[in-house]
């Protein structure tokens, strides 16, 4: 024990920090020690995730005003959450509340949708591989659909021959400019499975078809963006949609195409409070790279995920025990795999910062050691983080995943029939304290083992012969 050899690394987090993600800090720390006070994280419940919703209207606030502050006046433009980031009934309805729809990929992101109250004419659907039902439900619904490849433009075809629809449709574009850092997140690959590969050979003449052919395919969709794509990459290939939107309309003589949804994608800085890039810098790289795109002839559609939720989310778990292997010492929590699966399996493309508070959720202080925080499955490689330079972690403490608001405890992983966490938001209340918000509850036993064939014990032992009687 008594290993300090991450002393001389710098590593307090809010160290590097701008005023907005210094005062994020702050409001993460008041909720961290309220939540201990208030019996929402502790020995009974070693395990909760927090949202910050003052983080949340800031985040929104954020997107709008870059966008505003580009468009020409009068441009209508929708900005529709990716469900997939967070699907959390409350923050849909939150986004709602603050003027944001929702992008829908699958029948339980619309059901989600539809709970939070999000309207049809403020809904996306844009799923890869949409059924017939799927499809005939949006458009007697009448929310906006992106068809992914002509044979679903032909289902369409179909569906509008026997009803008419309000929806307005377009057809999503793989631009081909490239990948980014992360191949499997990496959706303009020349191979990518989204959208009409658009440098494929045909490509443009059919697309100018399509849309000569259909009257109401008026929109064209692309999202080339993700966590690991540069923005000037981002920008290449909204530039390219825009250009083929240029062409279709050129060549009909017509403006047929009248909105572009540009997609969502903007990365996220994981290593600091420091919000980079901003929604403000994309807007701005966009107005320069693509200006006809915003003055004033077409409709904008965005669909943000990530970077509009991951900073307002953290992960808090307590440390059960601490131990040394090896001469590094571990701290046992109880966040691993089945809260944060993309970096326990690929940590290398998914690091998190963790934050150390004491047993009363105060922010540790102290020399800095290199340590693991290691998770509760029962596998290795179930490391939080590996070699990270913290205050000591001792049992009773709680360590802090940072910046999990999108794609983290929301995308619960279920190893080991470890329990989905409470997810609570919390907000400021009267003369400093913090007030705090169910947004989920966490699973029960008795809900584990009803999602585990629980209602079907004897299903392989007997039920065949039953059946046969
Ligand atoms: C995932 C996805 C988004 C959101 O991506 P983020 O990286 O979370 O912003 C938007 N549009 C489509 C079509 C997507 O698949």
């Amino acid at each position: 024990m008594g290993d300090d050899r991450g002393r001389e690394r710098p590593s307090d987090p809010a160290a590097d920090a701008t005023p907005d993600g210094r005062r994020r800090a702050g409001r993460r720390d008041r909720a961290v020690r309220a939540a201990v006070e208030q019996g929402l994280l502790g020995p009974g419940a070693p395990l909760v995730a927090l949202l910050d919703v003052a983080g949340i209207r800031e985040s929104v606030a954020g997107l709008r005003a870059a966008f505003d502050a580009v468009v020409a006046p009068g441009t209508p433009v929708l900005h529709a959450f990716a469900v997939k980031a967070t699907p959390l009934v409350p923050v849909l309805r939150l986004l709602h509340a603050e003027g944001v729809g929702a992008e829908v990929a699958s029948p339980g992101e619309l059901a989600l949708a539809r709970a939070a109250g999000v309207p049809p004419r403020r809904t996306v659907l844009d799923s890869p591989a949409k059924t017939p039902d799927e499809l005939r439900e949006a458009l007697a619904l009448g929310i906006a659909v992106n068809a992914d490849n002509p044979q679903e433009l032909d289902r369409v075809d179909a569906l509008l021959r026997s009803a008419p629809s309000r929806s307005p449709f377009g057809i999503r574009i793989n631009p081909q400019v490239g990948a980014g850092a992360i191949e499997a997140l990496s959706t303009a690959t020349a191979t990518s499975k989204f959208g009409v590969a658009l440098r494929d050979e045909g490509a443009r003449d059919w697309l100018v078809r399509a849309c000569r052919d259909r009257p109401w395919l008026t929109r064209l969709h692309t999202h080339t963006g993700s966590q690991g794509v540069p923005l000037p990459l981002m920008a290449r290939g909204v530039a390219e949609t825009y250009a083929l939107a240029e062409e279709i309309n050129r060549t009909l003589g017509r403006r047929q195409i009248d909105t572009v949804d540009i997609g969502g994608g903007l990365p996220v800085n994981f290593a600091s409070d420091v919000t980079t890039p901003t929604f403000a810098q994309y807007a701005r790289l966009l107005r320069e790279t693509v200006p006809g795109l915003f003055d004033g002839r077409y409709g904008l559609v965005t669909e943000f995920g990530r970077a509009l939720l991951a900073e307002q989310g953290t992960i808090l778990a307590r440390v059960e025990y601490t131990k040394s292997a090896g001469g590094r010492p571990v701290a046992v929590t109880h966040a691993g795999v089945q809260v944060a699966t993309r970096t326990v399996y690929a940590p290398g493309s998914w690091p998190l910062r963790i934050a150390a508070y004491d047993a009363e959720g105060r922010p540790k202080q102290g020399p800095l050691l290199v340590q693991d925080v290691a998770g509760p499955a029962c596998f290795a490689g179930d490391l939080l983080a590996s070699g990270h330079a913290l205050p000591r972690l001792e049992q009773g403490d709680f360590a802090a995943a940072l910046d999990t608001g999108a794609y983290y405890f929301a995308h619960h992983y279920g190893y080991n029939s470890l329990a989905r966490p409470a997810v609570h938001g919390f907000a400021p209340g009267a003369s400093g304290s913090v007030v705090f918000a169910t947004v989920r509850e966490a699973q029960t036993l008795a809900e584990i083992v009803a999602e585990s064939g629980g209602a079907h014990t004897d299903a392989l032992t007997t039920g065949f012969t039953s059946e046969r009687r």
